[in-house]
């Protein structure tokens, strides 16, 4: 059976990168009708924020991507919080210490700090290997008799890998092929801390393995670990799952990977929800809040890196998950783009019902939709939504329908307005009272009042949108007449020509 794990650290709120892998985890795991799983990997205590793990959740929520199994849905491999598992780390740590792939080491933090320092001396990198080991202080090294003298006196120590001497690995990455490596450019890792607690490496391999993970899809940051992860599952006995890295998501301008400062920089959230940082009380914007809608966002993320057969871009998350292929995941890295974003989110926009744009926009919050029944803010709707990005644009945009204009724009006044206007503005006004306000009656209305004055239809036009916009532009007139009715019209009109 199929099964993908989402394994976030919750050191901060999810990111776009964090948001794509999830993406992927679930459209593969939906493809092949397996099993998303969201496991908490918060071993790391030192790094652990606040709240992060809430986020991660509902964040993955307002995508669309419900776990089958979570922290919060349970399931029958959980605990899914690693801080809950430790009994099977200890119980695993006990069977790779019978072994010749682990061994303990007591070396004081402060005494591989000297060690490092001497090595910089020589203008060398120190690293924990298969030469360094043997003259350090570690159950290698040392009796048995003394390490058991340690382990006595409570002398804190890590448990390290063995990296094993001159052999070359060979490792397949479904998105990347085969590749390998020679284990001596690796180091010892440290697989349980001295606090007993595991570290990523150690406690992720037991996890996909206690949780029966057919497939690791993981940012490529994981690729120089696999490594180690092969001979991990070796030393274990156990089979692996198969592994694909995602490449990063690279800048606008296309150099380099997309950090928390583009998104301040270029104006656009990194983070899918508003996340305010317990210590700082920071807040990080979010697609959610910026008025993004969640199929609109998580179909630009899906793209970040992928593209389905026949490079259609506008696909539900089921479409998705029918198309997703992970042998299609792109290798090189994934440019963001805002504008792109942006355009996802006007075409989700604009192909919804009105009536769901209404209640888009009526939980705004802080507009003041000036009272408008809901016929009248429907036909606002259908109007503005070709041009609108977010929600909020209708409003924005159409302001002119709910307040009066206070200015007039400048340009515009010297482009419609000239002196014999206001006399002409004046009549139309006296003549709208008697006039039916429908969009069709108006035109033919309108049309018979300019050619009765000799004047062509921008000359009535322009200077009729000017007072009652304020500025050259919105949707055609009769229709800005219709919706704002008689009595508004005309003092409207009555404030410009005054
Ligand atoms: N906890 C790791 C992270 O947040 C998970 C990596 C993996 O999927 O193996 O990056």
């Amino acid at each position: 059976r199929v099964r993908v794990r989402f394994a976030p650290s919750p050191t901060g709120p999810l990111h776009l990168g964090g948001v794509r892998t999830a993406l992927y985890d679930y459209l593969f795991a939906k493809n092949q009708g397996g099993d998303f799983v969201l496991r908490i990997e918060d071993t790391d205590t030192a790094r652990y924020v606040e709240g992060a793990e809430d986020y991660i959740m509902e964040a993955l929520e307002w995508c669309g991507m419900i776990p089958d199994e979570s922290p919060k849905h349970g399931g029958k491999y959980g605990p899914y919080r690693q801080s809950e598992r430790r009994e099977i780390y200890d119980r695993n740590l006990a069977e790779i210490l019978k072994t010749d792939y682990a061994y303990l080491a007591f070396d004081t933090p402060e005494e591989l700090d000297e060690i490092r320092k001497d090595f910089e001396q020589n203008g060398e990198v120190f690293a924990y290997n298969y030469i360094t080991r043997n003259r350090l202080k570690n159950s290698l090294t040392l009796s048995k008799e003394e390490v058991q003298k340690l382990i006595d006196d409570k002398v804190p120590y890590v448990v390290r890998f063995k990296m094993p001497v001159d052999r070359i690995l060979n490792l397949e990455d479904i998105i990347r092929g085969k590749f390998s490596v020679n284990t001596n450019t690796l180091d010892d890792k440290v697989l349980v801390k001295n606090d007993g607690m595991p570290t990523y490496h150690f406690a992720n391999i037991i996890d996909d393995h206690e949780m029966e993970i057919s497939h690791v899809i993981r940012g490529e940051e994981w690729l120089p670990s696999l490594g180690l992860h092969y001979l991990l599952y070796e030393a274990m006995g156990w089979e692996r799952p198969q592994f694909a890295h995602l490449s990063l998501i690279l800048k606008p301008e296309g150099k380099g990977k997309l950090s928390k400062r583009d998104g301040d920089k270029f104006g656009f959230p990194v983070f899918p929800l508003n996340f305010k940082d317990p210590v700082t009380g920071n807040i990080s914007k979010g697609y959610r809040e910026e008025g993004y809608l969640p199929d609109a966002f998580i179909n630009m993320v899906a793209l970040l890196g992928w593209s389905p057969a026949d490079d259609k871009e506008i696909l539900t998350l089921d479409e998705m998950a029918k198309e997703f292929d992970l042998h299609k995941v792109h290798k090189a890295g994934a440019r963001f783009s805002k504008e792109k974003a942006e355009w996802f989110n006007h075409e989700y926009l604009k192909a919804k019902p009105d009536t769901e744009i209404l209640s888009l926009l009526k939980d705004i919050e802080g507009i003041n939709l000036n009272g408008f029944d809901d016929e009248k803010l429907l036909r606002i709707i259908s109007l503005m939504k070709e041009r609108a990005t977010f929600a909020k644009d209708i409003y924005e945009n159409g302001k002119f329908f709910f307040e009066q204009p206070t200015s007039y724009d400048e340009k515009a006044v010297k482009k419609a307005w000239n002196p014999e206007t206001a006399e002409t503005m004046k009549e139309l006004s006296s003549q709208l009272e008697t006039w039916n306000l429908e969009r069709e009656t108006l035109k033919q209305n309108i049309h018979t009042f300019a050619e009765s004055k000799s004047l062509g239809m921008g000359k009535v036009m322009m200077p009729l949108r000017l007072a009652l916009v304020g500025e050259l532009k919105g949707p055609d007139v009769p229709d800005i007449l219709e919706i704002l009715g008689k009595e508004e019209s005309i003092a409207r009109i009555n404030n410009a020509v005054n």
